[in-house]
């Protein structure tokens, strides 16, 4: 690729900074994770919406600006390096959606998308059940056929957001006698308030509350709310897979603006004479820095029309790693402060870098283990021989 930005592409920087200097909050939102931030996180997305910088990369129609996916990458640098919220729509924006354009109905994208766009629908990912996780495909919950619809069943866990969240998207055994578990899934949507949904909150290490769990009695479903062919789930949800551990859910700018901070602290808090803190510091600035050239490569390989498959893993571990690191050398320089959460007035940075640090403890497990996307490198990417399940 070439490593200059076209004019456009530095208008369109230079747009979306001056945007994000008028409009971020100069006090940070308080966590997403909690009732009253989840609601004014909903209400940040509105105020993205109104200027169309909810959904950059998405055509117009839906409230998008048709960006290009290295536009997109522009947009995302400078939102982090802004300090924006946290995306509480990011289920919908970055998993759902996608999944929409390839496989939903020119109704479904019409139906479902503005909402999303605008965070009056906030969407959670009611995937992994408790004996599915990594193998997906041994999920239990079912859709029965039923008249004009389908009644799901099950229970699903894990789901980030849910507790606050609207509605669901997920994959259930719509065919029990199907030849092999990958067969016969389907792929729905769900209210979270329908009759017969129950929330259950799942604590999290920090306490907060709105990760839950799902329990689904019976809860009817129309065939307009099935998204691609009933029994080929597997297939739909494999597009959303790649999606997520891919570039969408996690692209540079959250880690070079993180690095940012990093240094900042560094020079504000460092002990100069801790050469081996300052290597951390610096391994981490040059983590980020690489993460972000592969991923111009990985994007510029995209809009030459490549897909990202496999390759996808490879960003997962990395990005996961990199934001362990980026947390415990910040903790590590923060010394005792660091443990301070977002409630004591003492905490550095609102406490921004503890939360960070709990979440990213989960990084290497959520959007498929470390260990599974190291398989699918290997085996995939490498062509190494199948290991022993
Ligand atoms: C913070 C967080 C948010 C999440 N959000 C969501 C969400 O919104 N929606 C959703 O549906 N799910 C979500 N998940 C669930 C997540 O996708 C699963 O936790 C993950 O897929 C692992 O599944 P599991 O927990 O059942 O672990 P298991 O699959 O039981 O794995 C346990 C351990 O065994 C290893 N292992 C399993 N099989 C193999 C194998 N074949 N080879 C080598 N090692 C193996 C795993 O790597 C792991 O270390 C979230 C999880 C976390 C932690």
């Amino acid at each position: 690729m070439d490593l200059e930005f076209s004019a456009a592409e530095d208008a369109f920087r230079a747009e979306a900074r001056a945007w994000l200097a008028a409009h971020v909050p100069d006090t940070p939102l308080p966590s997403l994770e909690t009732a009253e931030g989840f609601a004014a996180h909903r209400q940040w997305e509105r105020t993205l919406f109104a200027d169309r910088w909810s959904v950059v990369s998405w055509p117009e129609d839906y409230g998008g600006r048709g960006a290009s996916i290295l536009q997109w990458l522009i947009f995302e640098e400078e939102y982090y390096a802004a300090g924006a919220p946290g995306r509480v729509s990011q289920n919908g924006i970055s998993l759902l959606a996608p999944t929409l354009f390839e496989h939903g109905t020119a109704e479904q994208r019409a139906r479902i998308l503005p909402p999303m766009a605008s965070g009056e629908a906030i969407w959670a990912q009611a995937w992994s059940e408790p004996e599915a996780g990594s193998d997906l495909a041994s999920l239990r919950s079912t859709a029965v056929r039923t008249d004009g619809g389908w009644r799901l069943s099950g229970q699903k866990t894990w789901s980030s957001r849910a507790a606050f969240a609207d509605r669901a998207f997920g994959l259930f055994r719509s065919d029990p006698d199907a030849p092999k578990p990958h067969q016969g899934l389907t792929y729905l949507m769900f209210p979270l308030d329908a009759e017969g949904v129950t929330v259950r909150p799942i604590g999290r290490l920090d306490g907060k509350p709105a990760f839950a769990e799902l329990f689904l009695d019976g809860v009817f479903v129309p065939d307009e709310d099935v998204i691609g062919e009933p029994g080929q789930g597997w297939r739909v949800a494999m597009s959303t897979a790649g999606n997520e551990r891919g570039l969408t859910l996690r692209s540079p700018g959250r880690f070079t603006a993180a690095a940012v901070r990093l240094t900042a602290l560094w020079r504000g808090q460092a002990d100069p004479s801790d050469t081996a803190l300052r290597d951390r510091v610096a391994d981490a600035v040059i983590g980020a820095r690489a993460y972000q050239l592969f991923t111009y490569a990985g994007a510029s390989r995209l809009a030459a029309g490549s897909r990202i498959g496999a390759e996808s893993s490879l960003n997962k571990v990395f990005w996961s790693e990199l934001d362990i690191a980026l947390h415990e050398t910040a903790l590590d320089l923060l010394g005792p402060y660091g443990e301070l959460a977002d409630g004591a007035q003492e905490a550095p940075s609102h406490g921004s870098w503890a939360e960070g640090h709990t979440f990213s403890l989960a990084g290497p497990l959520y959007a498929g283990t470390n260990e599974i996307q190291r398989d699918i490198i290997a085996e995939r990417l490498l062509g190494l021989p199948k290991g022993r399940r």
